[in-house]
C-alpha cells in the first residue's frame, strides 16, 4: 500500500467517531419513519433504492481511493461527507431488514411457546390469549 492511501486510512479512521454519532441520530429518525409504514412491499422497496444510494457511496469512496493513489489528494470535507453517508444508510438498511424481518415473523405464544401468526388471537396449539 502506498503513503498516500496509508495516509488517507489514517484520516477515515480519525473521522469514525463523528460519523458514528450522526448516523445513529439518523438511524433513529429511520426507525421512527419506518414504524409508520407496516407495508412489507414499501419497506421493500426502500431496502432497493437505499442499497442503490449505499452502493453509489461505496463507488465514489472507491474512487477517491485510487485518486489518493495516483496523487490527487481528495478533500476532507468530501471524504468525511462520503463515510458518514455510507455510515447512515448502512444503519438505514439494516434498520429496514430488521422492520421486514419482524413483518415476517411468527409470534411465539407466552403460554406454551408454540408458534403463532403476527394476526392471530388465540394460540393455535393450547388456545391462550396472545
Ligand atoms: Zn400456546
Amino acid at each position: 500500500m502506498d503513503d498516500k492511501v496509508k495516509a488517507l486510512l489514517e484520516r477515515v479512521k480519525g473521522t469514525a467517531g463523528h460519523a458514528a454519532d450522526a448516523a445513529a441520530d439518523s438511524a433513529r429518525a429511520a426507525g421512527k419513519r419506518a414504524g409508520q409504514m407496516m407495508d412489507t412491499a414499501k419497506l421493500n422497496v426502500q431496502l432497493f433504492d437505499l442499497n442503490g444510494e449505499y452502493n453509489d457511496v461505496l463507488r465514489q469512496l472507491g474512487q477517491v481511493m485510487v485518486e489518493t493513489h495516483r496523487g490527487q489528494a481528495p478533500e476532507n470535507a468530501l471524504v468525511t461527507s462520503l463515510l458518514s453517508q455510507a455510515d447512515e444508510l448502512s444503519l438505514k438498511i439494516s434498520e429496514l431488514k430488521n422492520r421486514v424481518a419482524d413483518l415476517k415473523r411468527v409470534q411465539t405464544c407466552p403460554v406454551c411457546g408454540g408458534p403463532c401468526g403476527r394476526g392471530d388471537k388465540f394460540c393455535r396449539a393450547c388456545g391462550a390469549r396472545l
